[in-house]
């Protein structure tokens, strides 16, 4: 069976998945920990990427090339600015844009030059099988919802979204900033610092993959939680619930 990578951008959400990975081994290479094994039967590498752009492509090319993943699911914490994306909702990306990425007038803004692009689309399928993990996960009464946790932080329906996901390095944390995001993109979701630098690699090899992000904040002056215990709380209960939920039944 072919190789899938779950890529962390935080400890505490590859700390989640870690326990389940049955024989495990783990290869260190470029200060990484790659650790492989299965999980649900399924041969996984788990890593964290770092943060970033340029950790997040370094991981990516790595796991593709070292490695010969067959698809990669990155996981992590956005800022959420599409209206109605609010802290504790799940945003999945079907398509990812570098938000940083200027060299107009040469090129659009946003153009990666050379490429042709600034967009870069999420495998649909393997969204699509997580969109209904995902959904199975949140669906209010369902034993995998990490209610306990939610409840901790008032976040009482969380919802999910589809759509443009942001990247860039920054992190965005003015309402200045966001309104400026907004503006230039007016169909972004969240805002994140690796989504669009993973798939931009992908896209070179040929390889599918797929972004999940749990909202952490809204992008603004207001630093509404303590941004850690956010994390191991809520953001690590969602990615071990979605990602086991759709490796247990991925159809
Ligand atoms: N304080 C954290 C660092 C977080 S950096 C620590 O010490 O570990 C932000 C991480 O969360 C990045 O991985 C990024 O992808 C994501 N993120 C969450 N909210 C964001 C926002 N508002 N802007 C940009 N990235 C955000």
């Amino acid at each position: 069976m072919q190789r899938l990578a779950i890529v962390s951008a935080m400890h505490e959400e590859l700390h989640a998945l870690l326990p389940g990975l049955q024989q495990p081994r783990t290869v260190r290479l470029a200060q990484r920990d790659f650790h492989l094994g299965t999980l649900h039967g399924r041969p996984v590498v788990l890593v964290l990427s770092g943060i970033g752009k340029v950790a997040a492509a370094t991981t990516a090319a790595l796991l593709i090339h070292e490695f010969d993943v067959a698809s990669l699911l990155f996981t992590g914490v956005a800022g959420g600015i599409g209206d109605g994306v609010c802290v504790g909702d799940v945003v999945l990306a079907r398509e990812l844009l570098q938000h940083d990425m200027d060299a107009s007038p040469l090129f659009p803004r946003f153009e990666v030059p050379l490429t042709g692009r600034a967009r870069f689309d999420a495998d649909g399928t393997l969204s699509d099988t997580l969109h209904a993990a995902a959904l199975r996960c949140l669906d209010i009464g369902s034993d995998q919802r990490p209610s306990a946790a939610l409840a901790e932080f008032g976040i009482h329906a969380p919802r999910l979204h589809q759509g443009l996901i942001a990247s860039g390095d920054q992190f965005v944390s003015s309402a200045a900033q966001s309104a400026a995001l907004r503006a230039a993109l007016p169909d972004a979701l969240a805002v994140e610092m690796e989504g669009a630098a993973v798939a931009q690699v992908c896209a070179d090899f040929g390889r599918p993959c797929a972004v999940l992000r749990t909202i952490s904040d809204r992008a603004d002056d207001s630093a509404h939680v303590d941004f850690a215990r956010f994390i191991e709380r809520v953001a690590s209960a969602y990615t071990h619930a979605i990602v086991n939920a759709w490796l247990a039944d991925p159809a």
